[in-house]
């Protein structure tokens, strides 16, 4: 088990109360509620295409510093991409937190996201840290 303060880095303390990535789109595509009722998490994702690229998203709502610092991150990692970018790099972070993936040049394409691998040490809050991604892929 790791310290808990090796794993709440200062990446995702920053990332947790940032507001960057909190707000509302305008007609947004898509709409998707995401829930995790174990912890209390509840966020709402809003997806803006362009083509087939994400041209912008955001989410509004509320939960612990771990759910919401994934959502954050995750928006990040994902505005810009194409849909097909945008589904593998869900795969990946999914296969991360769930230790199916451990390969590090793969892993290195998820960038800041990265951080939060250590959550799969933490099984309470892999449902927090998987909460965003899950509902990013009912959309894509
Ligand atoms: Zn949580």
């Amino acid at each position: 088990m790791n310290d808990i303060n090796s794993i709440y880095t200062d990446l995702i303390m920053e990332q947790s109360t940032s507001t960057h990535n909190k707000k509302k789109i305008e007609n947004p595509d898509r709409c998707e509620m995401g829930r995790n009722p174990s912890c209390g998490d509840e966020i709402s994702l809003s997806l803006k295409m362009d083509g087939d690229k994400i041209a912008d998203m955001a989410f509004e709502g509320h939960g612990c510093a771990i759910s919401q610092a994934s959502t954050s991150i995750m928006i990040d990692l994902l505005k810009g991409k194409t849909r097909e970018e945008a589904k593998d790099l869900v795969k990946t972070f999914i296969g991360m937190i769930k230790r199916e993936i451990t390969d590090d040049a793969e892993l290195g394409k998820l960038e800041d996201a990265q951080a939060l691998r250590n959550i799969s040490n933490m099984p309470a809050r892999v449902k927090c840290a998987l909460l965003a991604w899950h509902t990013v892929e009912k959309m894509l």
